[in-house]
Order: structure tokens, then C-alpha cells, then sequence
């Protein structure tokens, strides 16, 4: 995608070359970000409600007006298939429609006082300035998800995309710019996490970060802000098992699996890396898995593939080593395993949608987070084996069961450790209004992002007693 990134800073492009000056110009560029939405804040902050959500939604219509070119951009530079790509940039749509709306009426509610002389209400004020930091793996979506909340409620925002993905995110900033944000309200820095991060977490004109990524750099990026007493907000890894039942419908439950498993090629923290099927019905399933998994057309996204590279070779590498690994523990792979070459794959980092069969929850390939288009596969004799089995790990974010009784689907809501919990349905694939976050360590836990609850962590609630 070429070697020159460009920073936002205040309003104008300033290019940032890659390499050695990266972390030359960053740690500057980065203070110099701070500094002008420190400087942005109070403005944007009194900005009316309708201003900001007019400008939103301007955003909103910018992003599609530009949809086929973002959804390109998404192909080449993480490797996405077409329609993954083309429905992540119409969720960063949706995310600035929905914000725009909410930045007309959210301000707070009024409450009956006791006296008749009192008015009493609430009103939620912005923290000021907002860091975040992003994931390449949804590299629109999951920037749109915190920008449009932060902006909404009055927040001046410093942003900082993943180095394997900024070109959709200069995308994204130029059509906030475009839709008539003040200078300074966005400031976008590029370049590698430990040098504008830490600036980010550490400079006293941050008042909150919200993070989304790995769960080692997420506790380390939480403790330093903590440390500087901001608020922090932290979306981690995921270990997320689906559960089948002996009266699942076996095709459904395929199909359920295997999407969550191999869909963005693995790449979601959300994705279905355990699939935890009773004995009664394992045989059938695997089969059945297989049929699906060899069927997965896997090739370049702007080819029409089913299911596209990993985003980077260090991605492979690391696939590659779990499905070792994995081997070596005892597993039985039952299809895929390998890396794809020849063409047309010599351009990109491709391997093959993998099942693991046998596995039991002490092995690695059980319980850590591969990220890439791997699965688990893991027997079970009853549904107390099968809820043990799924609460077994570090991680708790999404989790789904395929079952037809009532009763477990009941229960497994109850008892599954999960920020998501979906009955029939897969582990990957969230509704924008509804509260999204993790159980464990995929997340801070306090607070949720998207719907009503996103808007909650870029603001402070006053309590007013009017006489
Ligand atoms: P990552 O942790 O390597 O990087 C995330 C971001 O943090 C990047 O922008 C990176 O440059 C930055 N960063 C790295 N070191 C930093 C530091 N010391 N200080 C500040 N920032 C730093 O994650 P990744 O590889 O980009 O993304 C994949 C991970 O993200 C997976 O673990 C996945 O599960 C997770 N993820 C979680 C969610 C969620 O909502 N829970 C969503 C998507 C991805």
C-alpha cells in the first residue's frame, strides 16, 4: 500500500515517513495531537447536541458516498473477502447515523425531587479528550465504534490506528474532516504502538482511553493510564466456544460453526475457535464440518474468494505455529494444516480453514488465542462437561450453543462466563445498538461499548438540585 503514512494534527495532513524516522516524527506528532484537542475540546464541547450530530451524520453519508473505494481499500490492505469488506464499511455507515442521532438527545434525564421547589436531573458532561487505540482487524469498523460515541457526547478525540492498517483509517478521518469537523476535534498519529501509545497513555491532556486489541498490550496500555489516573476502557482477546447439543439441527450447527470459525479468516476476537460437541452426535458432526471447511474458496478478495489471507506474515507465522503446536500436543487434524503457494497465492499470506479434532482442554490449541482461521475441536459426555469445559479458559467474550431444549438454552445463559451469549446462533457478528464488551480478561468490564452503553465511558454524570 506504499511506505508513506500521513498524521491529522489540528486540521491539516502532515506525512509521516515509515522506517527509521517513524520514531522521530511520532512521539512529536503524537504531543503535538494532544495539544490541539486539549486545545479543540471546550469548543466542541459547547457545540449544541444537533451541531455535532448534523456533522455525524454528514460523516455517515461521506462514508457511503466513498463505499466502493473504502471497501477496496479494505481488501488490499487487510485482505478481507469482498463481502466482509463491503459490510464492515456499511457498519461504520450505520455506527455515524446512529451516534449523530444519539448526540440530539442524549444530555441527561430529569428526575422527580421531593420537593416541589426542586428540579432534579441529571446531566452527562464529556471527559474532554479521548485516546483511542485500534485493532487491524476491523480497521473502519472498530475505530467508527469509539470515534462516533466520543464525538457524539462533545469528547475532542486522539486516535491512533494499527500500523498493519492505516490507510482506511487516513480514509475514515478525511471524511469526518469532509464533513465539517472543527480542526483539532480529530487528530489521527500513525506508527508503532509503544511510541505514540505511551504518549497517549501517559500526556496529562488525556482524560480517557479506550483500547481494543491484544490482551498483553491491553493490560499493559491499561495499567499505564491507570497509573496517570485516566479512565481506561479495554476490548481484549477471545477464546469463544460454540456448544453442540445432541439435538441440534447438525446442518445448522455446521454452518454456525464453521462461519464463526473461518469467517474473516479467523481474524475476529470474536471468532469460534472451540467448537464443544456432545459424543451422541460428534462423529456426524466432524464429518459434516469437514465437508464445509473444504468447501471454503480461499484466495485474493478482490477474486471473489469465500475467505481471504492473514493480514501479515507475522500472522501466518503465528497460525502456523499453533497448528504445530497443536500436532505435537496430539490433536487430530482433520483438514487444512497448511499454507497456500503458487498462484495466486504468492502475494499474500494464506492458509488453509483448519480442524483440529480431539482436543482436550488442557492443550494450548484449547485455550489460547490463535487468530487465525484454526479450530478446536473438543468432545464432551454430557452439558455439565460441556459448560465446564467452556468456562475453562482466561478469556470470556462471545459464546453460542446449538441446542432445540429450552432448558439449555436457559442455562447456558445463565452460566456461561461471556460478555455475548447467543442460542442458535454464531459467535461473530453484533448488532451496532446493543451493548458490546467481555467477561475475564477480554475486557476491563466496566464499561460496555456500542448502543446506549457506549455513550457512557466519554462521559460524567452532574447531579443538579435546582431551587
Ligand atoms: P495489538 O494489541 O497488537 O495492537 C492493538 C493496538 O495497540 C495497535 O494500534 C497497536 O499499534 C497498539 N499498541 C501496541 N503496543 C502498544 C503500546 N505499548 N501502547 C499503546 N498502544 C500499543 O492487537 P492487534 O494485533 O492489532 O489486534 C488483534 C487483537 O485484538 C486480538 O487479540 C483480538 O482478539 C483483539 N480484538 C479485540 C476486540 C474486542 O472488541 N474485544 C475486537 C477486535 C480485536
Amino acid at each position: 500500500m506504499g511506505n508513506s503514512h500521513h498524521n491529522f494534527v489540528d486540521g491539516e495532513w502532515i506525512a509521516a515517513e515509515t522506517g527509521e524516522t517513524f520514531e522521530n516524527v511520532n512521539p512529536a506528532d503524537a504531543t503535538r495531537a494532544v495539544e490541539a484537542a486539549v486545545a479543540a475540546a471546550d469548543g466542541w464541547e459547547t457545540t449544541p447536541g444537533p451541531e455535532r450530530g448534523r456533522i455525524l451524520q454528514a460523516a455517515s453519508e461521506r462514508l457511503a458516498a466513498r463505499k466502493n473505494e473504502l471497501t477496496e481499500a479494505l481488501i488490499r490492505e487487510e485482505g478481507k473477502a469482498r463481502p466482509e469488506a463491503a459490510g464492515e464499511v456499511q457498519r461504520a455507515v450505520d455506527i455515524f447515523a446512529y451516534y449523530g442521532a444519539k448526540a440530539r438527545d442524549f444530555r441527561g434525564t430529569v428526575k422527580a425531587a421531593s420537593s416541589p421547589d426542586t428540579t432534579l436531573y441529571t446531566v452527562q458532561e464529556p471527559m474532554g479528550v479521548a485516546a483511542l487505540i485500534t485493532p487491524w482487524n476491523y480497521p473502519i469498523a472498530i475505530p467508527a465504534w469509539k470515534l462516533a460515541p466520543a464525538l457524539a457526547t462533545g469528547n475532542a478525540v486522539v486516535f491512533k490506528p494499527a500500523t498493519n492498517a492505516p490507510d482506511v483509517a487516513r480514509m475514515l478521518v478525511e471524511c469526518l474532516d469532509d464533513a465539517g469537523l472543527p480542526p483539532g476535534v480529530v487528530n489521527m498519529v500513525t506508527g508503532p504502538g509503544s511510541v505514540v501509545g505511551s504518549v497517549f497513555t501517559e500526556h496529562e491532556g488525556v482524560d480517557a482511553v479506550s483500547f481494543t486489541g491484544s490482551t498483553s498490550v491491553g493490560l499493559a496500555v491499561g495499567a499505564a493510564a491507570q497509573e496517570a489516573g485516566k479512565r481506561v476502557q479495554l476490548e481484549m482477546g477471545g477464546k469463544n466456544p460454540t456448544v453442540v447439543m445432541p439435538s441440534a439441527d447438525l446442518e445448522r450447527a455446521v454452518d454456525i460453526v464453521a462461519s464463526g470459525a473461518f469467517g474473516v479468516t479467523g481474524q475476529a476476537c470474536t471468532a469460534c475457535s472451540r467448537a464443544i460437541v456432545h459424543e451422541d452426535v460428534y462423529d456426524e458432526f466432524l464429518e459434516a464440518l469437514v465437508v464445509a471447511a473444504e468447501s471454503i474458496t480461499v484466495g485474493p478478495g478482490l477474486d471473489g474468494a469465500d475467505m481471504g489471507p492473514q493480514v501479515s506474515a507475522d500472522e501466518l507465522q503465528g497460525t502456523l505455529e499453533y497448528i504445530d503446536i497443536a500436532r505435537g500436543e496430539g490433536a487430530t487434524l482433520l483438514t487444512g494444516g497448511s499454507r497456500l503457494t503458487g498462484a495466486p497465492y504468492d502475494n499474500g499470506h494464506f492458509v488453509e480453514p483448519t480442524v483440529f479434532a480431539d482436543a482436550s482442554p488442557e492443550m494450548r490449541i484449547s485455550c489460547e488465542e490463535v487468530f487465525g482461521p484454526v479450530l478446536a475441536v473438543l468432545p464432551v459426555g454430557d452439558f455439565e462437561e460441556a459448560m465446564e469445559v467452556a468456562n475453562d479458559v482466561e478469556f470470556g467474550l462471545s459464546a453460542s450453543i446449538v441446542t432445540q431444549e429450552l432448558t439449555e438454552a436457559n442455562r447456558f445463559v445463565d452460566e456461561i462466563e461471556a460478555g455475548v451469549a447467543k442460542v442458535n446462533d454464531k459467535t461473530t457478528g453484533l448488532e451496532l445498538h446493543v451493548p458490546f464488551g467481555g467477561q475475564k480478561a477480554s475486557s476491563s468490564e466496566t464499561y460496555r461499548e456500542q448502543g446506549d452503553a457506549g455513550l457512557e465511558f466519554y462521559t460524567l454524570s452532574k447531579t443538579v438540585y435546582m431551587n
